[in-house]
């Protein structure tokens, strides 16, 4: 952080408004209840660069209807069957979901890979299905459009019972195998991806089956943040390396013996920096 700024300035309007909308995220966030901090992860906490959650052969991608894959009909390397099951997932994500489901079996849940990878072309072929059954606007909440699907990235699987009981359906949830993966997909590296009322956030309904695969770094750092959606974890990575990037030196208390921080709206801002998140505090390399 620089000390001595030459640029003693009142902020701008547009860097005043990158933090004031980097407060009010943030403040949104703090009040959130910590969802996941009580469980335990394997691995360092690291945040992804604002980069990699754009790029499609990231980990760390986010991908949902306002963000489809880029190029739109992206294929993954490494493409690997996890547990026999006919589902598919990138090497790392496949040991994971392995190692995942071994686990649960060993607590007494027989559980199973459902789905893995699907192409954009088959998921063109489930969407146009999905919407000639039920109509364009209950399909898009049940079902990804292409190129904005995760399973699309190869990261992505649904589990469910090897009965059957309860598949794709959110009554999963209510399962004690279905509890048990809420409360362990992510020492494994999984998030639930839509959680029970966050619809609005993440655009589809509550899928307790549905595990994103976000690495053991990431899934750390997102557990360890009070964010309880993908979505609110990444905006939160954005607004603060856009307020960062440039306005941060302006909101920096005033040297000894200047007279030029008396606006009260300017010291607010300084006094609630406190918001910022942990990540930034190990230095502008990670991002
Ligand atoms: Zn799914």
């Amino acid at each position: 952080m620089q000390q001595k700024s030459q640029n003693r300035a009142r902020p701008r309007g547009r860097e005043r408004c990158a933090a004031a909308a980097a407060l009010t995220l943030a403040c949104a966030l703090l009040a959130a209840p910590a969802a996941h901090a009580a469980h335990a992860t394997s691995g360092p906490a690291q945040a992804p660069s604002i980069e990699e959650t754009s790029a499609a052969d990231s980990v760390a991608v986010l991908v949902n209807p306002e963000r489809p894959l880029d190029p739109i009909d992206y294929v993954p390397e490494d493409l690997v069957d996890v547990d026999g099951s006919g589902a598919e997932l990138v090497s790392p994500a496949a040991d994971a979901a392995e190692e995942l489901l071994a686990a649960a079996r060993q607590a007494g849940h027989d559980l199973v890979a459902e789905s893995g990878y699907r192409s954009y072309d088959r998921q063109s072929e489930l969407y146009r299905g999905y919407v000639a059954q039920y109509g364009a606007s209950y399909a898009e909440r049940i079902s990804a459009k292409p190129g904005t699907s995760e399973h699309q990235l190869g990261l992505a699987v649904d589990v469910g019972l090897a009965s059957g009981q309860c598949s794709l359906h959110r009554c999963f949830g209510d399962t004690a195998a279905g509890a048990w993966v809420a409360e362990h997909a992510e020492e494994f590296g999984f998030v639930l991806r839509y959680p029970d009322g966050h619809s609005e956030t993440t655009g589809y309904a509550y899928e307790p089956w549905h595990l994103r695969y976000l690495g053991p770094e990431v899934t750390a750092d997102f557990a360890a943040s009070n964010a309880e959606t993908y979505e609110e974890y990444v905006a939160a990575l954005e607004t603060a390396a856009d307020v960062v990037s440039e306005p941060l030196p302006s909101f920096l208390p005033p040297e000894p013996g200047t007279t030029d921080d008396a606006d009260p709206e300017l010291e607010r801002v300084r006094q609630d920096l406190s918001w910022l998140p942990h990540w930034l505090a190990e230095g502008p390399a990670r991002r």
